[in-house]
């Protein structure tokens, strides 16, 4: 449908910023919250200077305070953000949901969470596969799904759904290559096929969940230095019946979920050698994806074309057939309360503002 291409081709990036609670050291050193909340505004208070700096976003979303009308849970985040995009895809349409905040700020509960607590990418998987069943009753469409599990660390690619069997050598990155037509894809990459079947993605999950905790004990908290990348490709296969011929139409959209490094890699002077070259990349990859997403929020606006800098780094390079064009992008700014993260809330606030 033609509108609703244009619909989407214009279609703004919705920016979201979610408030976590106090942790318990923050709460033993009595520090005082920095952040206050009205409507889609959020604002924050230099405890230093006393200045207030305030931003407006699609959504501010406050989560230390039950009482506060700004609450949200793990239910509602999802609910807010994480359905409409669910929405395009059934539509046809590639869509991307961002986690961006320091370390510790609540991203990984944001999209993952855990047992009762489930954030994004478990409660996405389920109601996509409820949805599938009712639709599949109705016997219209067949759908096939894939699934792959990825980190960009450092500017390489390191698969997250490689078997026990084969964990035990020493895994090599992978590269990007590009399709003609198809755009750039992770050459060796697992995909995994699920024939519509709920707990074997749960379980895929797990491993890849599983593998990332084990890099991030062994390389000395890696995985908040490196941006891990939850893919689902969803194929519908309608079959219709034109001038009493059967023709299959075919509707192909990626969803990719995304825990970024921690954004303080990006602001923090960085030590030497290899934290340096981390630091340099995680840097690289979260400054190109603000130009990216920043230049593509004014081309919605302006809806004159520019250019958009994918090239510039391995994770909007890969990412670029599901950014620009017909697709549909969300950002999640995570920040803690407290004063001592004055100074990473306000970049936060400010990185995640240049996308809206
Ligand atoms: P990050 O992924 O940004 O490094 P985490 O998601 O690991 O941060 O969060 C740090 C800690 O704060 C975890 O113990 C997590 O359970 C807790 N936390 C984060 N966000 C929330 C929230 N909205 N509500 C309750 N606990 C949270």
């Amino acid at each position: 449908n033609e509108k609703d291409v244009f619909k989407v081709e214009n279609s703004k990036v919705i920016v979201a910023v979610r408030v976590r609670p106090f942790s318990n050291r923050e709460k033993n050193e009595n520090l005082l919250p920095v952040i206050s909340m009205s409507g889609s505004e959020t604002a924050v208070q230099n405890p230093a200077t006393n200045q207030v700096y305030s931003f407006s976003y699609d959504f501010s979303f406050w989560s230390f305070d039950k009482c506060h009308p700004n609450f949200a849970s793990q239910a509602m985040i999802y609910k807010t953000l994480a359905v409409p995009l669910l929405e395009r895809a059934f539509e046809g349409y590639n869509t991307c949901l961002f986690a961006y905040g320091q370390t510790g700020s609540g991203k990984s509960y944001t999209m993952m969470g855990f047992d009762e607590d489930r954030g994004i990418i478990p409660r996405l998987c389920e109601d996509l596969f409820t949805q599938i069943a009712q639709m599949d009753k109705q016997q219209v469409t067949l759908y096939h799904l894939e699934m792959s599990f990825f980190e960009v660390y450092n500017e390489k690619i390191h698969d997250l759904l490689v078997f026990k069997a084969e964990s035990g050598q020493k895994k090599q990155p992978l590269r990007v290559r590009e399709h003609p037509v198809l755009g750039p894809y992770v050459e060796g990459l697992t995909v995994l096929v699920s024939h519509p079947d709920l707990y074997l993605l749960q379980s895929w999950l797990e491993l890849g969940n599983k593998q990332r905790a084990t890099a991030a004990t062994v390389m000395n908290d890696k995985s908040s230095r490196s941006h891990s990348v939850f893919t689902l490709v969803m194929t519908q296969t309608k079959v219709k019946l034109v001038d009493e011929e059967q023709c299959d139409h075919r509707l192909t959209s990626r969803i990719n979920l995304i825990d970024l490094a921690g954004s303080e890699c990006c602001s923090t002077a960085q030590t030497t050698g290899e934290r340096l070259k981390e630091g340099v990349s995680i840097n690289k990859s979260l400054l190109t994806l603000g130009k990216v997403i920043s230049a593509l929020s004014k081309q919605s606006q302006n809806g004159k074309k520019t250019f958009i800098p994918y090239r510039e780094s391995v994770l909007t390079w890969l990412l670029k057939e599901s950014l620009g064009g017909n697709s549909q992008t969300a950002m999640i700014a995570t920040v803690s309360p407290a004063a001592s993260s004055t100074e990473e809330t306000l970049s936060t606030l400010r990185y995640a503002k240049q996308a809206c």
